[in-house]
């Protein structure tokens, strides 16, 4: 496995040189040279084949990198470090290991160029494998869900949202993440099946709502004007105070109703359900946005879009993966947008992996993009380093 582009996260500007340099007298091309660590969000690419990651850093620190890059099923190899002690060292290793990291080594301050070099070395003759940090199955009980939802360990993550035409953030989508003390990043699909099945969704709903609208207030008193996307069930849809109580939110921490967009999943279960449309209309006529998820599967499709007053439409991620591949999809996501505009409705497509798929969807008419190749959700305290330095590469 030959290394092409390594990446050096390192707070100290004087290793940081140093270790550039023994990098190019290996022969790597390319190296990326970061000394803060939020920059990292931004920089990073599924291209890059070597890491080296500081464990100390002032802003966030190497373990919640090594979180971040199981995220986005990195399969670079990963190189640790620290000037502290080795069991620090060792543990995030295995950290490092559990979110299915390929690491490569790490590296007590100070070392020597050999013991780099030999690691490199150590880096050709092996084969990168594949992230393969399979989702394990997971069993909660009512009382684990509750548990973590008051003990605050349910969190957002935040995906960036980006208008194709005027190439500015135009907000986020909120993903749910539990950051479980002994199992690590538990994904919505782990548990929130059990969430559903304990009747426990509309408390987690509520839940991640007011952290929504709290930190989106934040960023408005920073200056910040940014749209926030929740998913929401159509199972969800039972609590007809519910539009009233997303308005006290949002007039609570000073967000206007153009800032807030419910993504509704599961639509295909709307029909037989006239309090959840009720709920829907509700909150068109507060000027809530209302976008129909996963358009184009079997859950959402055409005679949906007539059912509830739906101001976007978001392409699923398979229609977006296949893009480049079949002209068909091509076809598809053409005249889809062609609909929605003639409806009067915005079009987002997520699961944007590559430039290339970018600029087809910017050229078929897509409105908004995201998805890995500009960001993969990030935790709340890596959106204000993103803003800060997006920058939309032509
Ligand atoms: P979704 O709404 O379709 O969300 C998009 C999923 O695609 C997210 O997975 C996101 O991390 C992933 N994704 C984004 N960009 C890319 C890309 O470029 N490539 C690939 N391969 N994947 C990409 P995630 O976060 O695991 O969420 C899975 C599903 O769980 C969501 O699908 C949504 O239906 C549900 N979900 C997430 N958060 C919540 C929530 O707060 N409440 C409810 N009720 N459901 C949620
Ligand atoms: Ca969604
Ligand atoms: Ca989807």
């Amino acid at each position: 496995m030959e290394i092409n582009t390594a990446l050096i996260l390192d707070d100290e500007p004087d290793l940081n040189e140093f270790l550039a340099d023994v990098f190019k007298e290996l022969g790597i091309d390319d190296v990326i040279q970061l000394t803060k660590s939020t920059d990292l969000f931004e920089s990073y690419s599924p291209k890059i084949d070597l890491i080296t990651i500081d464990l100390f850093m002032p802003d966030v620190d190497g373990v919640e990198i090594l979180r971040y890059l199981g995220e986005a099923k990195s399969e670079a190899f990963i190189v640790l470090m620290s000037g502290h002690s080795q069991s620090v060292l060792a543990s995030a290793e295995r950290v490092a290991k559990a979110y299915g990291l390929n690491v490569l080594g790490t590296l007590s301050k100070p070392f020597s160029i050999a013991q780099i070099a030999n690691l490199i070395a150590q880096a050709g003759k092996m084969t990168k494998k594949a992230n393969k940090t399979e989702k394990k199955e997971f069993t909660f009980s009512k009382e684990d869900i509750l548990d973590a939802i008051q003990k605050k360990q349910v969190v957002l993550y935040y995906q960036p949202q980006i208008n194709l035409k005027t190439k500015e953030i135009v907000g986020f989508e909120a993903l749910v993440r539990w950051l479980h003390p002994d199992l690590g990043i538990i994904f919505p699909d782990q548990f929130l099946p059990f969430v559903s099945k304990y009747n426990v969704l509309g408390e987690l709903t509520k839940h991640l709502l007011n952290e929504a609208c709290s930190f989106f207030g934040d960023l408005i008193k920073k200056g910040i004007n940014k749209r926030v996307s929740v998913n929401v069930s159509v199972f969800d849809l039972v609590d007809t105070s519910m539009p009233e109580d997303i308005i006290q939110l949002m007039q609570q921490h000073s967000l206007m109703s153009n800032q807030i967009i419910i993504e509704l999943i599961e639509t295909g279960k709307l029909e037989g359900y006239p309090k959840a449309l009720e709920i829907l209309t509700r909150l068109c006529m507060k000027g809530i946005g209302l976008s129909i998820d996963d358009f184009g599967t079997g859950f959402s499709s055409l005679d949906q879009l007539s059912k509830a007053p739906f101001t976007e439409l978001k392409i699923d991620k398979g229609f977006v993966f296949d893009l480049l591949k079949n002209p068909n999809t091509k076809s598809i996501i053409g005249s889809t947008v062609h609909l929605a505009e003639k409806l009067n409705m915005e079009v987002v497509a997520e699961g944007i992996e590559n430039k290339e798929t970018r600029n087809l969807l910017k050229e078929l008419g897509v409105h908004i993009g995201q998805g890995y190749y500009f960001s993969v959700p990030l935790p709340a305290s890596g959106v204000m380093g993103f803003i800060e330095n997006f920058h939309y590469a032509d």
